[in-house]
């Protein structure tokens, strides 16, 4: 089968013909109906030996790690119903046995270090190895290739709403999202479905602010500066907003975040730009408030994240790509050319 592959450290992934892969005692294969493509694929390929080695990542590996499509076939010891059915994989692996797995906070388990498409084979090819049942979340009736994104841009942008929520409690009055792209669009709906704070995004490219209009957003901002900052105060208050989130992680955005947050507001940074969340004296981080921070999320986020798309109250935007076109979606995804979160179709097995 042809998969799309980071084949060494520091180099750009590629298609190569890979062996078709058979699931193991207690795994389960699945076809792959489409997998989304993340921002963060991008650093992948970027990862130094040292890095990956540090995290227990082998090469060379498949790249995808939104993955949705259908039992293909099942390791002994698992119950063969399962075939055919339509399912989403939880993008971080998980042992389910350490005391974060028990407790049901799967991406604080040592083992999520490494997952499907960071490290170990992804989805972008026709076949993927899941690691156990407990790693699938059934459809229903929900297509998979709208329900790709939800594995990881819909289940980490869900993960972030509801830490910020618990701490700044259900009833906030503003929230601010930081880069409206593929985890910044569902987290608006997110804030939309689950509390009745007036939402700003933020996001410098003009068709993605449009999207978080579409998608709920009150207000948009195209950029992270002092007159953003005054505009945004002239319309909330002074104080700041209760939450803040950051999708996007540069200095700047981390410093015009922290500062909007009100005192005693939630900040969390969830975007990988590399940024440095610095802590002076006085006046920079929120005063008696949270800045949190997290990798992946949790499986019942990956459930609550389907629920919440096969009840309608999230949408799921995507734009297929042809498996051929996996480059194209990717620079599309970089230059900020996208309307839904790219989705790839792989070809069929065999
Ligand atoms: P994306 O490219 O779809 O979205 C990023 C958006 O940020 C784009 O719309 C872009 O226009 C906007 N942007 C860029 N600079 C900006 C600025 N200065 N101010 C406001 N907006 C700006 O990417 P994505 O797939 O949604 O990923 C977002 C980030 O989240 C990436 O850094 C990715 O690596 C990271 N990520 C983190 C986790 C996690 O678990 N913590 C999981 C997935 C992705
Ligand atoms: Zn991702």
């Amino acid at each position: 089968m042809r998969a799309f592959r980071i084949t060494d450290w520091e180099r750009p992934p590629r298609i190569v013909e890979v062996p078709e892969p058979s699931p193991g005692v207690g795994e389960v294969l699945v076809r792959v109906a489409a997998n989304g493509l993340c921002h963060s694929d991008a650093l992948m390929a970027r990862t130094s030996e040292a890095f990956g080695r540090a995290l227990g990542w082998q090469v060379p590996f498949t790249l995808g790690h939104e993955i949705a499509g259908w039992v293909a076939e099942v390791g002994a010891g698992v119950d063969s119903d399962l075939i055919g059915r339509p399912v989403a994989v939880v993008s971080p692996a998980s042992c389910g046995e350490c005391a974060a797995c028990r407790r049901g906070a799967e991406n604080a388990c040592v083992a999520s270090d490494v997952g499907r498409g960071f490290g170990a084979d992804g989805g972008l090819a026709p076949l993927v190895v899941v690691g156990a049942v407990r790693e699938l979340v059934p459809l229903g009736d929900l297509d998979p290739v709208v329900a790709a994104p939800l594995t990881d841009a819909g289940a980490t942008s869900l993960h972030a709403v509801r830490r910020a929520l618990g701490f700044v409690g259900s009833a906030p009055e503003h929230a601010v999202v930081i880069g409206a792209g593929g985890l910044g669009s569902f987290a608006v709906q997110f804030l939309r479905a689950l509390c009745d704070a007036q939402i700003v995004a933020v996001d410098p490219v003009r068709r993605r602010r449009d999207v978080a209009l579409d998608l709920g957003a009150h207000r948009v901002f195209d950029e992270v500066d002092g007159h953003t900052a005054a505009l945004l105060a002239e319309s909330i208050g002074g104080g700041g907003a209760d939450v803040v989130l950051d999708f996007v992680g540069t200095d700047t955005t981390i410093r015009w975040g922290t500062s909007v947050t009100r005192r005693g507001g939630a900040f969390g940074l969830v975007g990988a730009g590399g940024g440095t969340l610095r802590r002076p004296w006085f006046g920079a981080l929120p005063r008696d408030g949270v800045v949190f921070s997290f990798q992946g999320s949790d499986i019942a986020d990956v459930r609550d994240a389907v629920a919440l798309a096969a009840k309608g109250r999230i949408v799921s935007p995507v734009e297929r790509f042809a498996f051929d076109d996996v480059a194209t979606a990717y620079d599309r995804l970089e230059r900020g050319e996208l309307d839904g979160r790219a989705v790839v179709i792989p070809d069929g097995p065999g």
